[in-house]
């Protein structure tokens, strides 16, 4: 019985053997491949890259398997065939992020032709921010995509990468799957991720969910402050990010009007009545019609002394005076007048700005305040 090495794990297997006894790999349909291709490695790479292209990967990683002494392209095409398009069920991450290595290490040997490296190091980035299972990968996901970026800082696809590792980071931590739970680091890989996510509108509308559940969760803390201030920022930035997103203008707009509540009546912060408007305000941007809030603001308005629309609450009003330039042009140009008429005139505009009246006119909804 003489012993060889399997392809798979390179442990010393017995020839007679058809399965390798340590990792599961067939050695005997291995051997008989080998024996029975005529295949020449051109022709097996060909077969392989239509394999995968075809979805085809276990095959594809047979055709390889027979090719002797891989290089980077075999490597690589391994390595994408173990990746499976990164679907969950059938992929091998693990071996696909080490035939990536293994490619880049080849390449790093022979002389570095950095377009083929980029590829790699985003494809290694990619297969890591998929499995993205625990902080290490994280940081090797991140130390990758940036190594691209080091060669090309334009490149969308090591952003988008980048974008994805660090939305899945906090993805992960508010589902709690990794040690650490800090909403705050959470909240400052998702503005990263942001930064990064320029172009990609999947990304960007997955952050802005995030930006959600952070929201919420910063609601839910133990040490949730009570200026509400982080989970107002969240919902903010999800909402900048999703403008026409119907939950998060329900969220944002509870968040203000709360707040604009606690302000108004001390709940957890000082009782202040121009914070508690300007929330009051804020609410009423997404609910234009809203009486009880419209009420509110005129109620602190008066409480406060400052002139507002008794029907919309708006403090954009207008006095409208007696029109007292009127009369001081009447007179200037009596100047020219007889006596007589001075006296009659001044006696008009006298009996005039009697019935003028004095009037508020909101600038806003066009109300006439009589007074
Ligand atoms: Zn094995
Ligand atoms: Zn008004």
């Amino acid at each position: 019985m003489a012993l060889i090495m399997c392809p798979e794990c390179g442990k010393d297997v017995s020839d007679k053997a058809h399965v390798c006894p340590n990792c599961g790999f067939p050695i005997a349909m291995e051997k008989n491949a080998k024996i029975e291709t005529n295949l020449s490695r051109e022709d097996l790479i060909q077969i392989a890259s239509s394999e995968i292209e075809r979805k085809q990967f276990n095959e594809a990683i047979k055709s390889l398997s027979m090719i002797m002494d891989p290089d980077a392209e075999v490597f690589e095409l391994l390595a994408d065939a173990y990746f499976c398009d990164g679907e969950e069920l059938h992929c091998d991450f693990d071996k696909s992020i080490e035939y990536y290595q293994k490619a880049i290490d080849y390449l790093k040997c022979s002389q570095v032709i950095s377009i083929e490296l980029m590829c790699l190091y985003l494809k290694i980035g990619f297969a890591y921010s998929t499995r993205a299972r625990d902080v290490f990968d994280m940081e090797m996901a991140v130390s990758f995509a940036a190594r691209v970026a080091e060669i090309d800082s334009e490149n969308e696809q090591a952003k988008a990468n980048l974008a994805s590792v660090y939305w899945q980071y906090c993805q992960k931590m508010l589902n709690r799957e990794l040690e650490v739970y800090d909403l705050d680091l959470a909240k400052e890989y998702l503005d990263i991720a942001t930064e990064y996510a320029t172009s990609s509108e999947e990304i960007l509308s997955a952050i802005a969910e995030s930006y959600s559940n952070l929201s919420y969760a910063y609601s839910k803390h133990e040490n949730r402050k009570p200026d509400l201030s982080d989970e107002m920022e969240c919902s903010q930035k999800a909402l900048s990010l999703a403008p026409n997103d119907k939950d998060y203008k329900k969220s944002l707009k509870l968040i203000y009007n709360l707040n604009a509540m606690n302000y108004f009546v001390g709940n957890g912060v000082e009782v202040d009545l121009l914070k508690s408007k300007h929330y009051f305000k804020k609410t009423l941007e997404f609910d234009k019609n809203n009486q009880e809030i419209i009420r509110r603001i005129i109620l602190i308005n008066n409480y406060l002394g400052i002139v507002c629309c008794p029907r919309c609450g708006s403090e954009n009003v207008k006095h409208k005076s007696t029109p007292k330039k009127q009369r001081n042009q009447s007179f200037s140009y009596s100047i020219t007048r007889t006596i007589a008429n001075i006296v009659s005139d001044s006696l008009t505009n006298a009996q005039k700005s009697e019935t003028i009246e004095d009037f508020y006119v909101c600038e806003d909804c066009g109300f006439e305040v009589r007074q």
